[in-house]
């Protein structure tokens, strides 16, 4: 079993003494929890956070399922916007320990990606067809202001980088040199070029408007959502690595954003 079911439970039960609303997105024995929390101001904006894709990544998921850590970097955003979190996408990699073969933990039983074929008319994992399905949903009912999706890259060994897919120089400038300020050198790099795919790399631990079939190329190049993608230093301790993502969320310039939307 993975370490990230102990923390569902609790967790949900958390939330929903913190005041959030749970959704569970079903297909027969699949039940995928998303987290409302509801903006204190009436309005249409909403922040989406996605994580648990991988479940060696174990970070993500612990991260926005664990109220006691997230919730003080979210009320916040709860100012000016709603929040929708989805801690755990993958439900088959759960049955599995953080530990065992990628093949359990980052595909499903037919050997697809958890993050691939996003968008795409493919076969693709159970999970991905209900969340397009609840994001498009989502995205009709609501304005979706921005994106951010919480990994680990299990082959950048210690390293944590970030992702940006439609950002503007200028917020992604603001993103990197808040993280900058607060994150060790030592930490922040992107060292493998590979992968890249039309992206760039820029000031050595962005990546930046990579175009695949994840995710993130779903809500950015798809959708046309601002997406900002997390990638703690896998291989470091829990709290290195939760605090790597808890930066990440806090450098979002969601003013900046907003006036510019
Ligand atoms: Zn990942």
């Amino acid at each position: 079993m993975n370490v990230i079911n102990s923390y569902i439970s609790p967790g949900i039960a958390r939330w929903k003494r913190k005041g959030a609303s749970i959704k569970y997105l079903k297909k027969s024995a699949i039940s995928i929890p998303a987290i409302f929390l509801k903006s204190t101001k009436k309005t249409k904006n909403l922040f989406l956070i996605a994580s648990g894709f991988h479940l060696e990544e174990t970070s993500g998921p612990i991260y926005l399922l664990d109220s006691n850590q997230s919730y003080s970097n979210l009320k916040k955003i709860l100012k000016f916007s709603n929040i929708v979190l989805l801690p755990v996408v993958n439900q088959r990699g759960l049955k599995y320990k953080e530990t065992d073969s990628d093949n359990y933990l980052r595909y499903n039983d037919r050997g697809i990606n958890y993050n691939t074929r996003w968008g795409s008319s493919s076969e693709k994992c159970v999970e991905v067809t209900l969340i397009e399905k609840y994001i498009i949903q989502l995205f009709a009912k609501y304005n979706i202001v921005f994106v951010l999706s919480l990994h680990e890259d299990s082959t950048e060994f210690k390293k944590g980088y970030l992702w940006m897919n439609s950002l503007d120089l200028k917020i992604r400038n603001l993103i990197q040199n808040y993280v900058k300020n607060r994150i060790s050198p030592k930490i922040l790099r992107r060292l493998r070029k590979i992968g890249l795919r039309q992206g760039f790399i820029e000031n050595n631990f962005t990546i930046v408007d990579s175009k695949d079939d994840s995710f993130e190329n779903f809500t950015s190049a798809i959708l046309g959502i601002p997406t900002l993608i997390s990638e703690a230093p896998f291989g470091l301790s829990l709290t290195q690595r939760i605090f790597f993502h808890k930066t990440v969320l806090n450098s979002i310039p969601f003013k900046k954003i907003l006036n510019t939307h």
